[in-house]
C-alpha cells in the first residue's frame, strides 16, 4: 500500500525507501490510468473499428506527453519494453546504419549492463569495443571520449547519469565535438537515470533511451528517441507494423498510459522536485559525515544518487541489516557474490572501501526524517559489528 504522501509502506507501515534508482513507487493517478486501460479501454490500437481507432488516438496522446518530457517530436519517440531494450535497440540500429563506416564502438567501463553485455555480444560478432575508464571519482571527460574516436568508429555510447555513482557524463559536449572527429559516428546515450533533466533537442545525441519505472511509471515500458540521422531504423523486433513498422508487437497500452501519467506528474513538479532532491542530498552528506569510517564514493552531481562506503563493513551485510531495520538501500547495482560491481571496481578504490559501498537514492517523497533514520541505522550497524579485516 501507499501512505497519503505516496510513500511506500512496509509490513509495519514504517518502511523507509531509499532505492529510487532501482525503481520508484507509482503515484495513484498513474495506477488509475493503467486500470482504466486494462478494464475499459482495452481495444487494440491497430483495430479499424471506432473502439480501436479511439485507442490509437489515446496512444498518440500518450506518445505526445512522453515526447514532451523527452523534449523531442512525437514521431521520433518509440515505445520499448524497458530501458534495456532501448539500449540494445539503439546500439544495433546505429551499427546497422553505419555498417559501411566501421566496426568500432566507444563506450565506458561503467555503463549499465544493458549496454556492456550488448557490447560483449557484439565483440563475438567481430566488433571492436573501447571501454573508457573513469577517474577515481567516477568521471569521464569529453576529451577522453573524443580521443578514442577513430575513422572506423561507428558508435559512441555514453550514459548521461551513472546509476551507481550519480556522476553526470558530458554527453552534450561529446555531441558537439563528435562531428569534427568523425562526422559519421553516431551517439547513443542511456539516459535512464537522467530522465526529465534534459531535452533531446539540446542534448544532441542521435539515440536516447529511457525507462518509465525510474520516474514512477510501471516496470516493463520504456522509450527510445531516434534522431533524424538514423534514416531507416533497423528493428530489434521485426514483425507487425506497430510503431511505424520499426518496433513490432501490440503496444503495451496500459503500461504506456501509466508511463505518460507518471511523466506528466513529474514534469509538473520537476523544478520543485529537483530543489527538494538537492536539499536532501546536501542534508544526507551532512548527516552521514558524522559516521566514523564512512567515505563518500565518487563525486556524483545528480541530486538523487549518493554512494557511500563504510570501509571494512561488507556492503551486503549493511544492506541486510538496514533492511531488517526497515531501511531499503542497495549495494551498488547489486554486489554480485561479494564482489564489488563493475562500476565500483573501475574506481580502483582500496579493497576495504570498495567492499563496503552502498547506494542511497532519493525521490520526491523522501523526507529529511527518512535520511535521519537511515543515518541512525548505518551508525547502529557500524557500532554493533566488528569491521572485516581486509
Ligand atoms: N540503464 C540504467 C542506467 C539503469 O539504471 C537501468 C535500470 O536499472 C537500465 C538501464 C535498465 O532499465 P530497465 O530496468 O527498464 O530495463
Amino acid at each position: 500500500g501507499f501512505s497519503r504522501q505516496g510513500k511506500p509502506l512496509g509490513k509495519g507501515g514504517t518502511m523507509i525507501y531509499l532505492d529510487y534508482a532501482a525503481t520508484a513507487p507509482m503515484p495513484r493517478a498513474a495506477a488509475d490510468a493503467m486500470y482504466a486501460v486494462l478494464t475499459e479501454q482495452y481495444g487494440n490500437p491497430s483495430a479499424q473499428y471506432p473502439f480501436g481507432l479511439e485507442m490509437k488516438k489515446r496512444l498518440e496522446g500518450w506518445r505526445g506527453i512522453v515526447a514532451a518530457a523527452m523534449g523531442c517530436p512525437p514521431d521520433r519517440l518509440y515505445f520499448t519494453s524497458c530501458g534495456t531494450e532501448g539500449d540494445n535497440w539503439a546500439i544495433r540500429a546505429a551499427l546497422w546504419q553505419n555498417r559501411h563506416a566501421g566496426r568500432h564502438i566507444v563506450t565506458t567501463a561503467v555503463e549499465h549492463s544493458a549496454v556492456l553485455e550488448c557490447c560483449k555480444w557484439l565483440e563475438k560478432d567481430g566488433y571492436e569495443v573501447t571501454r573508457l575508464l573513469p577517474d577515481g571519482q567516477g568521471n569521464i571527460t569529453a576529451g577522453q571520449v573524443l580521443e578514442a574516436v577513430r575513422p572506423d568508429t561507428a558508435l559512441v555510447s555514453v550514459m548521461l547519469v551513472n546509476n551507481e555513482l550519480g556522476t553526470i557524463f558530458p554527453v552534450g559536449e561529446i555531441a558537439e565535438g563528435l562531428p569534427a572527429k568523425n562526422p559519421k559516428t553516431l551517439l547513443h546515450t542511456d539516459a535512464v537515470q537522467g530522465f526529465l533533466t534534459f531535452s533531446a533537442r539540446d542534448l544532441g545525441a542521435d539515440l536516447i533511451s529511457v525507462s518509465a519505472h525510474k520516474i514512477g511509471g510501471p516496470k516493463g515500458i520504456g522509450a527510445l528517441y531516434i534522431g533524424p540521422r538514423i534514416r531507416n531504423p533497423r528493428p530489434l523486433l521485426p514483425g507487425g507494423g506497430q510503431e511505424g513498422g520499426v518496433r513490432a508487437g501490440t503496444e503495451a497500452t496500459a503500461q504506456i498510459a501509466g508511463f505518460a501519467k507518471a511523466a506528466e506528474l513529474r514534469m509538473d513538479s520537476r523544478l520543485e522536485d529537483q530543489r527538494h532532491l538537492c536539499e536532501l542530498k546536501a542534508y544526507a552528506i551532512e548527516k552521514l559525515s558524522a559516521i566514523p569510517d564512512l567515505h563518500f564514493v565518487g563525486n556524483g552531481a545528480a541530486p538523487h544518487i549518493l554512494s557511500v562506503s563504510l570501509a571494512g563493513w561488507p556492503s551486503q551485510n549493511i544492506v541486510n541489516d538496514l533492511g531488517s531495520q526497515g531501511v531499503c538501500v542497495s549495494a551498488g547495482s547489486a554486489c554480485h557474490q561479494g564482489k564489488p560491481s563493475h562500476v565500483i571496481a573501475a574506481l580502483k578504490l582500496p579493497k576495504r572501501t570498495a567492499s563496503g559501498v552502498i547506494r542511497l537514492s532519493f525521490g520526491p517523497a523522501v523526507t529529511k526524517a527518512d535520511i535521519d533514520a537511515c543515518a541512525d541505522a548505518i551508525r547502529k550497524h557500524h557500532d554493533s559489528r566488528c569491521p572485516m579485516l581486509l
